[in-house]
């Protein structure tokens, strides 16, 4: 159902880098597509006063690389508004009121709106608030609140902001971005698991030995150090990105692809994830930061710009998840994220067991026969990789692995919508499938907290940071995690 939709976006914090690189190119492919066409608008908003011309000119100006078609471009451009604007500025919100409902009846949009948060969210309450006491929420259209992560820092801040978004807007109403849903790879979690009776029969502790998911980035913090100070690797990680893929791993079989049955079955997922007592974070859990690389070229995360040189925020987490139900019980869940690794790469690798009996050899020969691994590579590449044992060609009989690959070519990677025009569109269309619910992000951060808080508890040893170098695989105790239970890292670039 992806017809063609009359809408008036607003976006705030339309001069801000996200709208620049991922809002106005995804906007530009849906009109491309025909998914936006005559009947709709954007109005910008920030404190910079800018002009209609000069916004728009903005806007064009992030289309490069992504269109060469000049008119179309102008006709695109020419649906853009700038309004200066102060978010806690009840006076504006008036005009922006006036301006918002010439717009709807110029373009015919009949009061259908999408009200786009592209700014820091110590804003999102008081903007959310002001939309509903002010009336640019609508009686006779749709009316969608998109709001970027983060979506609190613990469980008490994300319930107030919930609670205050709650005011003016309901969940059905509230569509929690977190890009990495919008991921080809991740979406194609689903398909792969319950369209495929291999998969789908296999899908449990009987005959998968653990899980682990990896998020490794090459870069550092680069220019955004003053936001990474007041966030880390779990909080900007691991409560969004890492338990959302976990619950589609994790999760049981949906009755319906529909958005309810599949958040109701994340959810379960997300509530059978033991939730550590603070004297078994130690043992689960390990956090990195990282220092110079061994040359020297690259800095310790201390001595970035806008770092405290004594900051105690972790650059890398790795953690044992387990997750008490029928199915998984027994099956650790690896995680990992960090900054400064050896490259970038995100990938799942789901382990199986071995045959009950090595008929090749005898058992202790097991080692020979490894397990199956079924690897699915999120980016930068996108393939699936079924590592299996088969036979040695020639004489004798000795078995080897065998990798049987697929990886989306170029071409394809090339012509496959960006995960925010995907996700954008999903919401243009009301279908919240990938989306967070609040009560996945609010059990997300139940589990996150309590390793937050032991960790911060044990702060005045600064002497701990930095412990791994830039260009490695984060800190020994990660590997050693998996070697306590007998595994390794699938995944390992250092080898
Ligand atoms: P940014 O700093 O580049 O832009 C912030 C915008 O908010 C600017 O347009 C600024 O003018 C406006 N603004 C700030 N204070 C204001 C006020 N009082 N009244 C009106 N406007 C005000 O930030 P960004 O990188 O675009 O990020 C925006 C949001 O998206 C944040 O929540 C961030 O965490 C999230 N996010 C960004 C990225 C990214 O790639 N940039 C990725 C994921 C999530």
């Amino acid at each position: 159902m992806e017809t063609q939709q009359k809408a008036l976006f607003i976006i705030f914090g339309g001069t801000g880098d996200l709208a620049k690189r991922k809002l106005y190119p995804s906007l530009f492919k849906l009109f491309e597509k025909g998914f936006l066409n005559e009947n709709f608008a954007v109005i910008g908003t920030a404190r910079r006063p800018w002009t209609d011309d000069f916004y728009r000119n903005v806007v064009t100006e992030s289309l490069v690389g992504v269109s060469g078609d000049k008119t179309k471009i102008a006709d695109f451009a020419s649906h853009f508004y700038y309004q200066s604007h102060d978010v806690t500025d009840v006076a504006h919100y008036i005009t922006l009121k006036k301006l918002a409902d010439d717009l709807d009846a110029k373009y015919q949009i009949e009061g259908n709106r999408m009200f786009y948060l592209a700014m820091s969210p110590q804003f999102f309450g008081t903007i959310a608030t002001h939309l509903g006491s002010q009336n640019l929420v609508t009686k006779n259209g749709f009316n969608r609140l998109i709001i970027e992560k983060p979506f609190g820092r613990d469980f008490e801040s994300a319930k107030k902001l919930n609670d205050e978004i709650s005011n003016t807007f309901d969940e059905s109403q509230i569509f929690r971005i977190d890009h990495y849903l919008g991921k080809e790879m991740i979406q194609n979690i689903p398909a792969i698991r319950f369209g495929n009776i291999i998969t789908q029969t296999l899908w449990n502790n009987k005959y998968i030995d653990n899980i682990q998911l990896t998020l490794s980035e090459s870069l550092g913090v680069e220019e955004r150090g003053g936001y990474y100070e007041t966030s880390g690797a779990m909080r900007d990680m691991f409560q969004n990105h890492i338990m959302q893929v976990v619950s589609l791993l994790t999760m049981d079989m949906p009755k319906e692809f529909v958005a309810s049955e599949i958040r109701k079955e994340k959810l379960k997922a997300l509530e059978a994830i033991r939730i550590l007592k603070p004297e078994e974070v130690d043992a689960n859990f390990i956090r990195g930061q990282y220092g110079a690389n061994k040359a020297g070229t690259e800095k310790a995360y201390r001595d970035e710009e806008q770092i405290a040189p004594d900051s105690m925020m972790e650059t890398f987490i790795a953690g044992r998840l387990m997750i008490d139900n029928e199915r998984w019980s027994g099956v650790p869940v690896y995680v990992r994220s960090g900054k400064r690794l050896v490259e970038k790469n995100t990938e799942i690798n789901i382990v199986f067991k071995n045959v009950e009996k090595n008929i090749f050899g005898t058992s202790d020969e097991h080692e020979h026969l490894g397990k199956d691994v079924l690897t699915i590579t999120i980016e930068p590449d996108e393939r699936f990789r079924l590592t299996i044992n088969t036979k040695e060609i020639g004489q004798g009989f000795n078995t080897n692995k065998t990798n049987l690959d697929y990886v989306n070519s170029p071409e394809t990677k090339a012509n496959t919508p960006e995960a925010y025009e995907k996700l954008l569109l999903d919401a243009l269309n009301g279908v919240a499938i990938n989306f967070a619910h609040w009560n996945e992000v609010a059990k997300a951060w139940n589990v996150a907290d309590v390793i937050l808080n032991s960790w911060h508890d044990n702060d005045d040893d600064k002497t701990i940071f930095p412990n791994y170098l830039s260009g490695s695989m984060g800190p020994e105790a990660s590997a050693k995690l998996l070697t306590d239970d007998g595994n390794y890292w699938i995944y390992n670039p250092e080898k």
